[in-house]
């Protein structure tokens, strides 16, 4: 909770539920990663939060941006970002889309296979491919499975399929998993990609480029290493796999950049009990897994969440939102600690969610409107 985010509820007094985020955190943050990883270029997550103020604010600074999509990628073009600072990383493309990207200058893109390579091939001739490892994840808060990525030993068919295809065999790419609270997490995926440079380099293929993808955590409850921390065990990593040829690297920090720049203001509609004799209570919200909290998904993110009664003495509740799906409920098999003088009508202040929340509310389920956004 920022100064001015507190200002802005306390003098506008919006409707809520609404989430407010904060253009100077996400103007530190941006400079912390700078800072922490000078020698790799920032590519800022798209996802994470698409808001134009965000990405024109970023794009100002010098940031490139990681897309998934050529909305995302008309986005940040619309935000003023050339399209040699762009990227097209999802590994999963339509080749039509490949092709519109292409045809917008785009000339950097994710694969994981060879079927994606002969799309790229045909749709966007010469360009600059990387390939994506697979990483366990483990350490994450959010991991990313199996779903991207090929295995590591995979990699160099792909990578030289792509050679012989007339595209650039550019680089690795990897994502150790959203919300990593082990700065060593990296270490692993980069003696692959470092042992991929020399298994490429035998075949006369001369990769440049490991990205290192996401993962930088926001602070939610608990505690979380300084970016510092990731920035030092990351170069520490790079140096002693890659010895003195080192590579290119970039960064696509998404949740690192926005999560702890805004806070959502929501409302408790309800607080009552299942049985006369039940010591817990349900509190319900005006927002919840339907409302942008979908990250709560089995209990996974853990946002902080300030009432007008903290220090007032607490009880364990269940948090739940306010549609009719069942689903939506944020914590039940670990309640959620909040004050006894908590009351219906109440404002509450969820804190960290300035990532993954409004572009993952629905549109109308029930006939709540998508999550509101001001950036301020
Ligand atoms: C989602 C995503 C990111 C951002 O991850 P964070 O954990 O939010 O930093 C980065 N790169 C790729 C390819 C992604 O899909």
């Amino acid at each position: 909770m920022t100064d001015r985010i507190a200002e802005f509820l306390r003098t506008r007094r919006p409707e809520g539920p609404c989430l407010v985020v904060d253009l100077d955190v996400v103007r530190e943050n941006f400079t912390t990663f700078r800072r922490a990883l000078p020698d790799s270029r920032v590519f800022y997550a798209v996802k994470a939060n698409p808001a134009p103020e965000i990405l024109r604010l970023l794009a100002e600074l010098g940031s490139c941006f990681d897309c998934a999509s050529v909305a995302e990628i008309e986005m940040a073009m619309d935000a003023g970002a050339t399209a040699d600072r762009i990227s097209f990383g999802n590994t999963i493309k339509k080749e039509r889309d490949v092709a519109r990207a292409f045809q917008l200058g785009i000339r950097l893109f994710a694969v994981d296979c060879e079927a994606e390579v002969d799309k790229i091939a045909r749709a966007a001739p010469g360009a600059r491919v990387f390939c994506r490892i697979l990483c366990d994840g483990a350490g994450a808060e959010w991991p990313l499975s199996r779903k991207f990525g090929c295995d590591p030993s995979m990699a160099p068919t792909v990578l030289e399929h792509a050679h012989r295809s007339g595209l650039e065999a550019y680089g690795v790419s990897f994502h150790v998993g959203s919300q990593q609270g082990n700065p060593q997490a990296w270490d692993q995926a980069l003696a692959s990609a470092a042992g991929l440079f020399r298994e490429l380099g035998e075949r006369g293929i001369g990769l440049k480029m490991v990205n290192l993808g996401g993962g930088f955590p926001a602070k939610y409850l608990k505690d979380v290493p300084q970016v510092n921390a990731y920035g030092r065990a990351i170069s520490d990593s790079v140096r002693r796999h890659f010895g003195n040829r080192l590579p290119e690297t970039i960064i696509e920090p998404g949740r690192g950049m926005v999560g702890g720049a805004g806070v959502i203001k929501a409302e408790v509609v309800l607080i009552s009990k299942k049985h006369a004799d039940d010591t817990m209570r349900w509190v319900y919200l005006d927002i919840g897994k339907f409302g942008g909290l979908a990250e709560t998904m089995d209990e996974a993110i853990r946002y902080p969440i300030r009432t007008l009664h903290d220090g007032d003495e607490t009880a364990p509740c269940v948090l739940a939102g306010p549609t009719c799906d069942s689903a939506d409920v944020l914590y039940e098999k670990a309640p959620y600690a909040l004050p006894i003088s908590l009351a219906i009508g109440d404002e509450v202040l969820i804190e960290g969610t300035g990532a993954y929340t409004t572009t993952y509310a629905a549109v109308a389920f029930n006939g709540f409107p998508p999550l509101k956004a001001y950036v301020i």
